[in-house]
């Protein structure tokens, strides 16, 4: 593994971070600076990826004939590299990550010509509906059904744990088509316009307490809902394949460039805050050894990912071994969010409601604490959900102990 950077490379680099200097402005900055999960509000969203899709580096994984970048691998590699480390806003996935790639390699041309450009302008917002109560690690047993009547489906059931299901314009969804034999064989893919008559949204309360805008996930009801037959994805009774299709792109992010990012806002915490004798928290022993551990991870954790991308850059399949880079990722991002909480002390108590009061304007108190202490308890408990979405831990490690292991 060559890791040494071409000087074309080097000269991208350069690139993207004068982009970035020009493009990211403080305004964003500033909604970053006090995001729990990653992630603005809509239009912050809506703002930001237009900006990357006008100069053409909003979807960096798509081919160019959708209108991908033709990025390189390294400079693939670079790009997410420099847009984690600049704390930029994480791009919705469920559109350009999910569903598009579902698209390209199922969808009919009509599907590609609808629904690929709005996706990469950012026009157009998407949902994911697998999930349901009862069908979750165990997603095949879902039991959402879609009842052939004349040139539509009509969808009765419910879609749970829908991650900003009040701001998509479009799910696409897994839906159960035929109810006797193998559980597998009997689900279709569907694409459904979210303003279909019959479909309501209940917002799931979640532990970081979030204020109006912020809200993550949400309950989806279909009553009586007509899809239309052309809104399927491929053959019918086969969208298991398709549906495993996406996961993998669902599963493929690398963690390492994001977790630096996170790693060092802890360390400015523990340079400005102080520990239990007076003196910054950054020369504690204790603490130093904590972050060192950090570091470590986050490097072995870098060398995986990077070998990972080289062999997926040379066709190679990944296998199992995303399993383990997901249990490794997900679980040092729980624990920088537990030394955030660490180092900011007291100051995480004021939990959120205090620091949103000020953004939305309510009040003329002063803030409790300093500006980087309002999303830290919220990302703290935001966080516990990476060890359970995109397949839970326990089953990325049954996937381990069969494949890897041959148990
Ligand atoms: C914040 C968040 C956002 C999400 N967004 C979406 C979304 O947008 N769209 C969507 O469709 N879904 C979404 N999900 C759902 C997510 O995919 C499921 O929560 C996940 O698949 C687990 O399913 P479950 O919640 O039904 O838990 P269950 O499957 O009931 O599992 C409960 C517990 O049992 C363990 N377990 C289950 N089976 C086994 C086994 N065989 N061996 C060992 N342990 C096992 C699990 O690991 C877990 O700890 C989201 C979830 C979260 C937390």
């Amino acid at each position: 593994m060559d890791l040494a950077y071409a000087p074309e490379d080097l000269a991208f680099r350069d690139e993207v971070r004068t982009w970035i200097a020009e493009n990211y402005d403080s305004d964003l900055r500033e909604q970053m600076a006090q995001s729990k999960n990653g992630y603005l509000d809509k239009a912050g969203q809506v703002r930001w990826q237009k900006k990357l899709a006008a100069r053409g580096w909003a979807a960096p994984d798509w081919p160019v004939e959708y209108g991908g970048p033709g990025f390189t691998p390294s400079q693939r590699y670079i790009f997410n590299m420099e847009m984690s480390l600049a704390g930029v806003p994480t791009s919705s996935p469920m559109g350009l990550k999910m569903v598009a790639p579902v698209i390209m390699a199922f969808g009919d041309e009509a599907q590609k010509a609808k629904h690929l450009p709005p996706i990469l302008s950012s026009d157009v917002w998407w949902c994911q509906g697998y999930s349901e109560p009862g069908a979750g690690s165990d997603l095949a047993s879902l039991k959402m059904s879609a009842v052939r009547d004349g040139d539509d489906y009509v969808l009765n059931g419910s879609k749970i744990w829908t991650t900003h299901a009040q701001w998509a314009d479009w799910m696409f969804c897994l839906v159960r088509t035929e109810a006797t034999g193998k559980a597998q064989n009997g689900i279709s893919f569907l694409l459904v316009d979210m303003t279909t008559p019959g479909i309501s949204i209940r917002p799931l309360p979640t532990l970081d307490g979030p204020p109006e805008g912020e809200q993550e996930i949400n309950q989806v009801f279909f009553d009586n809902v007509r899809v239309p037959v052309s809104n399927r994805i491929g053959e019918e009774n086969k969208g298991w394949t398709y549906a495993k299709y996406l996961l993998e792109f669902e599963r493929g992010n690398a963690y390492a460039p994001g977790l630096r990012a996170a790693l060092r806002k802890v360390r400015k915490i523990a340079s400005a805050e102080l520990d239990g004798s007076g003196a910054p928290l950054i020369t504690d022993g204790d603490f130093r050894r904590k972050l060192a551990d950090m570091e470590i991870r986050i490097d072995a954790l870098d060398a995986q990912e990077l070998r990972v991308f080289m062999g997926r850059s040379a066709g190679q399949s990944v296998g199992a071994v995303s399993s383990m880079l997901k249990c490794l990722g997900s679980e040092t991002q729980q624990a920088i969010s537990e030394l955030a909480l660490e180092a900011a002390g007291v100051y995480a108590a004021p939990f959120v409601e205090d620091t949103w009061a000020h953004l939305r304007g309510e009040t003329n108190e002063p803030r409790p604490g300093p500006d980087y202490a309002g999303p830290i308890a919220p990302a703290y408990f935001n966080y516990r959900k990476t060890s359970i979405y995109a397949g839970s831990n326990e089953i990325q490690h049954n996937i381990m102990a069969k494949l890897i292991l041959g148990l």
